[in-house]
C-alpha cells in the first residue's frame, strides 16, 4: 500500500511520531493509501526549514523565481495523466473532469503567479516640491497555506504559488482527506530543483497539523480556505497573534433566472453550476431562484436533465457524477435532504444514494437531488450542504429575486440570467457577494479578485490581491 510522505526540508520524509492515518478511495470505499498523522514535532522542522530558506528566496530576483515556478508549471502539464487519475481516485470526481480543470488549473496557477510577480507595481505619490513616497512590497517570510478537499490540487496550488512568487516560504498543508496530488507536487517540486525548505508539504489531520500551523509564531500569515467554522476558529488563534489572515469560506450562492434570459445557455450552464464535482464546489448554485413566469417549465427541463446525468465509476469518461468524498459527508448530504422533507420539501428528483455495481459497490454516491416547495429562511435553503443538493423557487418581482438571494448569513457568488443591461447592472451592484456572473457561471480570469463577503470569508485571492496578502508595503518618505 502507497505511504505517503512529507516533503520537508527539500526531501520525502516520514512523520517524526511514525503514525499513519488511512486514505479511502471514496468511489468503491477502500483504503488505498497512508497518510502521514503529522504533529508540531513535524511542522516545527518545515518551518526551521523554511525560515532557512527564506533569506536566499527572497534574494532571487522576480525572474529567477519566475523561472522556479514556470518549471513547476510544465512539469504538472507533463504529468497531467497521472495527477488527474490520482485526484479522481482520491477525491472521488470524473476523471474527466480532473483532466479537464483541476489539473490544467494547477498548471495555471503557477504560470500566472510566475508571470504576475514581473508585472507587480508599488505605488508613488509625491508632495509636490516636499517630499517623494514609494511603497516597498517585501515578503512577509514563512507562510502557512490550509486548502480543503473539493478541488486539492486546484486551490493548493492558487495560495503556494502567489505566495512563493513573492519570495515568502511556505508550510503547507493539503486536507487529509485528498493528500496524494499534493504529494505528488512535492516529487515535481523536487524534479524542478526547488532549493530545499522552500516548499514544505505536511500532512495531517486539521484539528492537529493544521492548528499546529497556525499556532506557530514563526508563521506570519495564514492563506486559507475551507468551512466557515473552521475560518473563524482559524481566526480565534490567529489574530490574537497578529497574523495576516486571508479565508476563503462557506457559499449558499443563488442562481437568479429571469424570463428574460438566453433559455438554452441558462439550462445547460445551470446543471453544470448545480452539479458540478458533485455540487462540491464552493461557487455552486444552491439556491436556484425562478422568475415565476417560467419556473414550470424550467422545473420540467431542469429535472429531465439533472435525471440524465450519468452517475458512476469516475474511472468511466461518460461519469458526470462521481462519489462524494467520504463516507461521513455522504451522510451529511442525505441527513440534509432528510431534513428537507421534513421542512416540507418535495424531492423533484434523486433524493438517495445510489449503489453502483462491480468495483464502486461500496462507493459513496448520491443522486443529484431537486428539492422545491421550502421556505426562503428553512435549514435547507440556509446551511451548507456541499453535495448535490440545490433546491428551486420561485419569485414575482425583481426586488423579492434580490432580498431571497441576499437573505443568507453567507455572501461569496450568485450568478444573474437575464438579457436586461439595466437589470444586470443593478443585480451586480446589489446582491451581497465577492463574485458576480451575469449569463455565466465559473468564468475565471485569474486577475480578478476572488472570495466573499459576510460569512463567505475576509480578504481577496487572486491577481494582485493576492500579491498584495503575501507581502507586506512599508512606506518610505524622502523629503526634498
Ligand atoms: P474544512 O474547514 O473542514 O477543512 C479545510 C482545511 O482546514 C483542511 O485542510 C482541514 O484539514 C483543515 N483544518 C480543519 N480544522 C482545522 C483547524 N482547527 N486548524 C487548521 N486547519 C484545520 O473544510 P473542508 O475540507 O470540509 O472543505 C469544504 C469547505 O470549504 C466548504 O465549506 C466550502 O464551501 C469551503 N470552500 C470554500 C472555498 C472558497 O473559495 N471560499 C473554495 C472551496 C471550498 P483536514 O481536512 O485534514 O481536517
Amino acid at each position: 500500500m502507497e505511504k505517503i510522505l512529507n516533503y520537508i526540508d527539500g526531501s520525502l520524509i516520514e512523520p517524526v511520531g511514525k503514525q499513519y492515518i488511512d486514505n479511502y478511495e471514496p468511489a468503491t470505499g477502500k483504503v488505498y493509501a497512508q497518510i502521514p498523522d503529522s504533529d508540531q514535532q513535524d511542522i516545527d522542522l518545515a518551518v526551521e526549514s523554511a525560515k532557512r530558506a527564506f533569506p536566499k528566496w527572497k534574494a532571487l530576483s522576480n525572474d529567477d523565481r519566475f523561472r522556479y515556478l514556470m518549471r513547476l508549471a510544465k512539469l504538472i502539464e507533463e504529468n497531467i495523466d497521472e495527477l488527474a487519475a490520482a485526484e479522481s481516485k482520491d477525491n472521488g470526481k470524473p476523471i474527466s473532469l480532473a483532466k479537464m480543470i483541476d489539473i490544467p488549473r494547477a498548471a495555471s496557477n503557477f504560470r500566472f503567479f510566475a508571470t504576475a510577480i514581473l508585472h507587480f507595481p508599488s505605488e508613488s505619490y509625491e508632495m509636490p516640491s516636499t517630499a517623494i513616497n514609494y511603497t516597498l512590497r517585501h515578503p512577509l517570510g514563512v507562510v502557512g497555506c490550509i486548502s480543503p478537499w473539493n478541488l486539492p490540487l486546484y486551490l493548493f496550488t492558487w495560495k503556494i504559488a502567489p505566495a512563493l512568487a513573492a519570495g515568502n516560504c511556505v508550510v503547507a498543508k493539503p486536507s487529509e482527506v485528498t493528500p496524494m496530488s499534493a504529494y505528488l507536487l512535492s516529487k515535481l517540486a523536487i524534479k524542478a530543483g526547488f532549493p530545499k525548505g522552500v516548499l514544505n508539504i505536511v500532512h495531517g489531520l486539521g484539528q492537529k497539523t493544521g492548528e499546529a500551523i497556525v499556532k506557530h509564531n514563526d508563521i506570519k500569515a495564514i492563506s486559507f480556505t475551507g468551512g466557515t467554522q473552521t475560518g473563524a476558529k482559524i481566526a480565534s488563534i490567529a489574530a490574537p497573534l497578529f497574523k495576516k489572515l486571508s479565508l476563503e469560506l462557506g457559499g449558499k450562492n443563488p442562481n437568479i433566472i429571469f424570463a428574460d434570459c438566453d433559455y438554452d445557455q441558462m439550462l445547460k450552464t445551470t446543471v453544470l453550476s448545480s452539479f458540478s464535482n458533485q455540487g462540491q464546489i464552493c461557487l455552486c448554485g444552491s439556491r436556484i431562484l425562478v422568475e415565476r413566469s417560467i419556473f414550470e417549465k424550467f422545473k420540467q427541463d431542469f429535472v429531465d436533465k439533472v435525471k440524465k446525468l450519468v452517475v458512476g465509476d469516475p474511472n468511466n469518461n461518460k461519469t458526470r457524477i462521481g462519489a462524494v468524498v467520504s463516507k461521513s459527508h455522504q451522510e451529511k448530504i442525505l441527513s440534509y435532504i432528510k431534513i428537507a422533507q421534513d421542512e416540507g420539501g418535495k424531492v423533484l428528483c434523486g433524493g438517495h444514494k445510489i449503489n453502483i455495481e462491480g468495483r464502486c459497490g461500496e462507493g459513496y454516491f448520491v443522486a443529484p437531488t431537486v428539492i422545491e416547495n421550502l421556505s426562503q429562511n428553512c435549514r435547507t435553503n440556509q446551511e451548507e450542504i456541499f453535495g448535490p443538493v440545490v433546491t428551486i423557487a420561485p419569485f414575482d418581482t425583481d426586488e423579492d429575486a434580490l432580498s431571497m438571494a441576499n437573505d443568507t448569513q453567507y455572501g461569496l457568488s450568485a450568478t444573474v440570467w437575464t438579457n436586461n443591461l439595466k437589470r444586470s447592472t443593478h443585480f451586480a451592484t446589489h446582491l451581497e457577494t465577492g463574485i458576480v456572473w451575469v449569463n455565466c457561471w465559473l468564468l475565471r480570469d485569474l486577475r480578478t479578485p476572488f472570495g466573499g463577503i459576510k460569512n463567505s470569508g475576509v480578504g481577496r485571492e487572486g491577481g494582485f490581491e493576492a500579491l498584495r496578502f503575501f507581502t507586506e508595503p512599508k512606506n518610505v518618505c524622502i523629503k526634498y
